[in-house]
């Protein structure tokens, strides 16, 4: 038995056959100390409501139970986790529903409020399957309601994606997601995962990257910001007044301020969203 009083999961994945499936971008972390990390990660745990997506065979499941969450709502797509996470869900009894189905498709704000968890603090933790990872962070950091109903995403990524959350101007990791995390959260590496830490083991390291919603954004239309980095990264190596030509080029830049023979890689958060308001 584990500290929880549940099989190690090396034996739940062998009981129930979840041999790792590429396309579920299944890699599993079966060190529960690992997974208690993740946890503890993700800050103070008691009494509030933890979304998870891709609770696989429970290992990150049951640490987040561990640390004392009230409640953990998971999201699992495939069907053969179902009957292993039914086990952790019988140990702690009311503290864990699995939902079958797939996370690109759930209203994860709806069903926060369905639930009920109005007064419970919410925070998302995820070891994510790489494939939709990115998807995933992007819409919760878009909706158009905030700040959002959650009070942090704690989230393991490929450490090159990580990097790109994190990145400020100036680094080479720097783009269009960097802009939209630094818009609307405060984003930090908390800690690198190697490869063999997962069954099965990825190719590259990974990160678990810790999201903080600010409170008050700079405001500005998301869509009309989408567009302005994707016209200014999509030609990173050239001037703005040429890779903002088609947003209006020098007399854009001139409304704000800003020299037309920058690069897009120097520009802050800030002066993205004065040049999307301007537009
Ligand atoms: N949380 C487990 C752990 O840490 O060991 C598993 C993490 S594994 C990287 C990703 C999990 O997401 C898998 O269990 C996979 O089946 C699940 N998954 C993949 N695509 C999904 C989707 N679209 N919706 C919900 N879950 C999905």
């Amino acid at each position: 038995m584990s500290a929880d009083g549940l099989p190690p999961l090396r034996d739940v994945i062998a009981r129930h056959g979840l041999a790792a499936k590429k396309s579920l971008g299944q890699n599993f972390l079966l060190d529960l100390n690992l997974t208690a990390k993740i946890a503890r990660a993700a800050g103070d745990l008691a009494g509030a409501t933890v979304i998870e997506v891709g609770p696989g065979p429970g290992g990150l499941t049951r640490a987040l139970l561990m640390a004392g969450a009230a409640r953990v709502i998971a999201v699992e797509r495939d069907e053969r986790c179902l009957d292993a996470l039914a086990a952790v869900a019988a140990h702690y009894p009311g503290r864990l529903e699995v939902i079958g189905g797939d996370a690109l498709e759930t209203d994860f704000a709806a069903l926060v409020a369905s639930r009920a968890a109005g007064q419970a603090t919410v925070r998302i933790v995820a070891n994510l399957p790489y494939n939709i990872g990115t998807e995933l962070l992007v819409r919760w950091l878009t909706p158009a309601a905030w700040p959002p109903y959650y009070a942090s995403m704690t989230l393991m990524f490929q450490r090159e994606v990580a990097e790109r959350i994190v990145a400020a101007p100036g680094d080479k990791s720097y783009g269009r997601l960097g802009v939209l995390a630094g818009w609307r959260s405060e984003a930090r590496i908390a800690f690198d995962v190697p490869p063999q830490a997962f069954t099965p083991p990825p190719k590259v390291t990974s990160s678990v990257v810790h999201l903080t919603p600010r409170a008050e954004p700079l405001a500005v239309d998301v869509a009309v910001l989408a567009r302005v980095t994707e016209a200014a990264f999509g030609q990173r190596r050239k001037m703005l007044r040429q890779s903002l030509k088609p947003l209006g080029g020098e007399a854009l830049l001139a409304r704000v301020g800003i020299d037309g023979t920058r690069r897009a890689e120097t520009l802050s958060v800030a002066e993205f969203v004065a040049l999307a308001r301007a537009l």
